[in-house]
């Protein structure tokens, strides 16, 4: 098999093709179900996009945030709206994108139609930018968006990709900010690691790797992560949490789960849970317990 060389900010391993490699949001696949493991792993395996409402007005919110950050994050607003008109375009594009790619399998509920949908979404940037929820300028550095990274543990390759990290400029601490979106307030401790391995899987891999990458000593005590969470409805609440021995133990139990998933092939389906469904399942029209047991 070929080999590709994969580049991250000096950080350079070579990773052939038909390698196994660990992402967090594989091990998050195997929690909810073994099947749809397999089928993320399994190259040649057809992936057709599935979404609905709720995933494409979240790909499009989550856009415009990384944007807000990227280009507009000393005034989000800017000299008569003007740059929040163009965060808004920016929602526009991202979610007529989540259209083109979902074809006919984007699943619209009664009651629901595109224009409302992209309406909600830029109701939920403005309440972000207006509401004043974004990390600003002057209290919060940009170090980068989207930043993607791969690490070796032992031979087993892992890789994931943060959604933004920043430097408080007075403090020094690290931050690694998540963008999520959801139906209704996260439930106390949603952000806990017991329930999403997310970013316990950055601290164990990403910030070692980063803080080699870039000459910074490695201290737990200065770094943190946050989920800052807008609902449908424009709500939004920001979660906050630090590294524990605990949260890097569970990472490699997940982490030897998944070895052994993938070693034995013991790929359990689990079509009982609520994300078994057209919406949120990108393999739901190959797999025997999706469009085929309708
Ligand atoms: S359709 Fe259901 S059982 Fe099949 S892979 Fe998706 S979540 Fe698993």
């Amino acid at each position: 098999m070929g080999e590709s060389l994969i580049d991250l900010r000096d950080v350079r391993l070579r990773v052939s093709d038909d390698e196994w490699v660990a992402r967090q949001s594989g091990l998050g696949q195997l929690d909810i179900c073994g099947l749809r493991f397999q089928f993320d792993q399994d190259a040649g395996v057809a992936k057709q996009y599935h979404t609905g409402s709720a995933r494409a007005i979240g790909t499009a919110y989550h856009a415009a945030v990384e944007t807000l950050y990227n280009e507009y994050h000393e005034d989000p607003i800017g000299v008569g709206h003007e740059n929040l008109g163009a965060l808004a375009a920016v929602i526009d594009d991202a979610y007529m994108e989540e259209v083109r790619l979902a074809g006919d399998r984007f699943h619209l509920d009664e009651g629901e139609d595109h224009g409302t949908n992209r309406a909600k979404a830029r109701e939920m940037l403005v309440s972000y930018v207006e509401g004043g929820h974004y990390l600003p300028a002057d209290e919060w550095e940009l170090i980068g968006t989207e930043i993607t990274f791969w690490d070796e543990v032992g031979v087993q390759k892992v890789k994931g990709t943060i959604d933004s990290l920043f430097r408080n400029r007075s403090t020094g601490t690290y931050r690694i900010e998540d963008h999520k979106t959801a139906g209704r307030m996260w439930p106390k401790l949603k952000e806990s690691p017991r329930k999403n391995v997310q970013a316990p899987f950055y601290f164990a891999f990403f910030v070692p790797a980063w803080c080699e990458a870039n000459g910074v000593a490695l201290d737990y005590n200065q770094w943190e992560w946050t989920y800052g969470v807008m609902t449908y409805a424009g709500k939004f609440d920001r979660r906050i949490g630090t590294p524990r021995q605990w949260h890097l133990d569970l990472v490699t139990w997940k982490l030897q789960k998944a070895q052994m998933t993938v070693e034995q092939r013991l790929y359990w389906p689990n079509p009982s849970s609520n994300l078994c469904s057209a919406k949120y399942c990108d393999h739901w029209d190959v797999c025997p317990f999706g469009a085929a047991a309708t």
